[in-house]
Parts: structure tokens; C-alpha cells; sequence
């Protein structure tokens, strides 16, 4: 039997995290899969991480890592993957919203071979109509720039050790999990699972905070909004040259006066594309600042080990 770690993200999870633990490793037990349960603390304003201490101590298959501030989910399933001793390892939510008994489809696949299991979501569970055309956008942009379908992908889902080691070595600092584990290849195959309701706390999405995980990682996978911006570059040139020669014949025939509004209308057109074109261009190069600078992508400033 080899050993699977399971790793569990949480900011503000007080309330989830002992529960987490014993549901998962009952399901577990039962099905007398070896296991390590590693939890992140991604640097909670609440008791989270004395939560974590608490059943750590309890259970030796508990264990923990401390950020020293909030780094994000996606650092805080990194950090998870870093610190885990497992053959295979699953990231799953800590808010239970993953079925837990997916871990059992997923381990015994992995058994029979296949490298990465993604969890795929079966059903969204609740969400708003615009938080679902916005989010239809963005999985459209990504799945093309991986070249994979990612509409329905989530961060449930099963690695190799190879894979997991693969996923590490990767410097960049804009992981987006998501989408890269997917880009590894491996053999993989995918179990559907309903997203479940949240049981206690609450969600740490908000819109704004939706908008900016959608730029970040549009800007860390695909190059697509630049092409973009070149496209419509070139579409406003061909537009001049065309005005240009209506322009000129206009002045050689002797009717140059008017066309006011079409230089207002041009001006405005122009003016807001190149400001656009700026800003998008401004963003990778952000990016790219960010990536030079080379800073860690997480700090731990504690951490418990299990005892498997
Ligand atoms: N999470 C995290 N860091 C953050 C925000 C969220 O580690 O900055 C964790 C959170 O504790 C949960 C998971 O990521 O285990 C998913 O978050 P949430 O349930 O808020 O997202 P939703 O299910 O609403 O998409
Ligand atoms: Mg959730």
C-alpha cells in the first residue's frame, strides 16, 4: 500500500478544519488507505492554525503549515505539495465543498496507473448568472491557450509523485495549478464530482477578487490578449489608410472643410485602443517584474510534520 497525502488549503477555517480530518480520515480508514492529512494555514485572521495544532496533536496523521501572512490559495496548495511524503498526493478544498469519497475513485485510479486524476466539476453548484457567463469567458481564453478543455476543470485532483515533483521544479512565481497541471501531461484520466454546498464559514471570493484572479492568470498562461491588441492595431490601420485617400481626395477636389465629427470620432477610437493596448502591455510587464525579482512565493514561519 503506498501512502497518500492529502493537502488542504484553509484561510479562515477554524470551524472546517477538525472536521475536515476526522471525515476524511474515516473514508480513509475504511478503505484502509495509508494516509497524511497536511494542512495550510494560508495566514487566517481566525484560530485556524491553533485549530491545526490542536488535532495535530491528536492524530499523527495531522499535518500543518504556517504562513506568516495570506499568500493566496494557489501559494498555499504549493507550500502543501512541498511539505507532503506521499506516493500520490490529492488538493482538495478544506471546506468540504469536494466530496470526500472522490478520494477513494481517485487513489484507486491512481493505482491502476494514471498519473494525474483531475476532479471535474459535474455541476457548479450555486452561482450567479453573471458569475457563470464571466467565468464561461475566462475558462474559454485559458482552455485555448492550453490547448485543453478547461470549462468544467477544478483544484480537486490527484497527482503523482512525478507529477507533484514536475509541478515544483516549475519557477515561475504566477502559478496557476489549475491550468499547469494540466500543461504537465502524464497519463491522466478525470472523475466527475458535485460541488457541494459549504457547511460553516464562508466563501473568500469576492467579484474584485475574481477579476483579479481571472487577469492574473489570463496574463500568466495566454499571450492571447496581446495578439488581440495587434489585431485590432493593424484593424484601425487599414481604417486610416482608407480615410486617409477619401481625406486627400477631399482636399484635391476642393472639399476639405468638413468631416469634423469623423476626426472627434477617429481621435476618441484611436486614443481609447492605445490606451487599452498600454495597459494591457503595462500588465505582462508587471508580470514579468514580478517574476525577475524572483521573491519566494510563500514564507512559512511554522510548521508540524505527521507522523506517518
Ligand atoms: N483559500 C486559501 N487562501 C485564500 C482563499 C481561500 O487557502 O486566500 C482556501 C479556502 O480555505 C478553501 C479553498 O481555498 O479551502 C477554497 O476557498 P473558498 O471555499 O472560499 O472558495 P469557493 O469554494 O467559494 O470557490
Ligand atoms: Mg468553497
Amino acid at each position: 500500500m503506498k501512502l497518500l497525502s492529502v493537502v488542504l488549503p484553509a484561510y479562515n477555517e477554524e470551524k472546517m478544519i477538525e472536521k475536515a480530518g476526522i471525515v476524511i480520515g474515516q473514508i480513509l480508514e475504511e478503505q484502509k488507505i495509508p494516509y497524511e492529512i497536511v494542512f495550510v494555514d494560508d495566514g487566517s485572521k481566525d484560530g485556524t492554525w491553533s485549530e491545526i495544532e490542536r488535532t495535530a496533536q491528536k492524530d499523527p496523521h495531522i499535518a500543518g503549515v504556517h504562513f506568516s501572512r495570506n499568500f493566496g490559495k494557489e501559494s498555499a496548495m504549493l507550500a502543501g505539495l512541498a511539505n507532503t511524503k506521499g506516493d500520490c498526493c490529492v488538493v482538495m478544498d478544506c471546506d468540504l465543498q469536494h466530496p470526500p469519497e472522490t478520494l477513494v475513485e481517485m487513489y484507486r485510479l491512481w493505482e491502476q496507473g494514471y498519473e494525474v486524476v483531475e476532479g471535474v466539476k459535474h455541476s457548479r453548484g450555486k452561482e450567479s448568472l453573471a458569475h457563470k457567463a464571466s467565468a464561461g469567458m475566462f475558462y474559454k481564453l485559458i482552455s485555448k491557450a492550453v490547448g485543453i478543455d478547461m470549462s468544467r476543470a477544478s483544484d480537486f485532483k490527484l497527482l503523482d509523485r512525478k507529477a507533484v515533483d514536475a509541478l515544483l521544479d516549475m519557477p515561475e512565481r504566477n502559478a496557476f495549478f489549475r491550468a499547469l497541471s494540466a500543461w504537465i501531461g502524464y497519463k491522466t484520466t478525470s472523475v466527475e464530482f458535485d460541488v457541494r454546498e459549504r457547511e460553516e464559514g464562508e466563501s473568500k471570493w469576492s467579484t474584485k477578487s475574481l477579476i483579479r484572479y481571472a487577469i492574473t492568470n489570463i496574463v500568466s498562461f495566454s499571450s492571447a490578449p496581446m495578439q488581440f491588441v495587434t489585431g485590432a492595431g493593424v484593424f484601425v490601420f487599414f481604417l486610416a489608410v482608407i480615410l486617409g485617400i477619401q481625406t486627400l481626395i477631399h482636399y484635391f477636389t476642393g472639399n476639405a472643410v468638413e468631416g469634423f465629427t469623423t476626426v472627434i470620432l477617429l481621435l476618441l477610437l484611436i486614443g481609447s485602443i492605445l490606451m487599452i493596448s498600454l495597459g494591457i502591455i503595462g500588465y505582462y510587464i508587471s508580470k514579468i517584474y514580478e517574476e525577475v525579482k524572483g521573491r519566494p512565493r510563500y514564507l512559512i514561519s511554522r510548521k508540524i510534520d505527521s507522523e506517518i
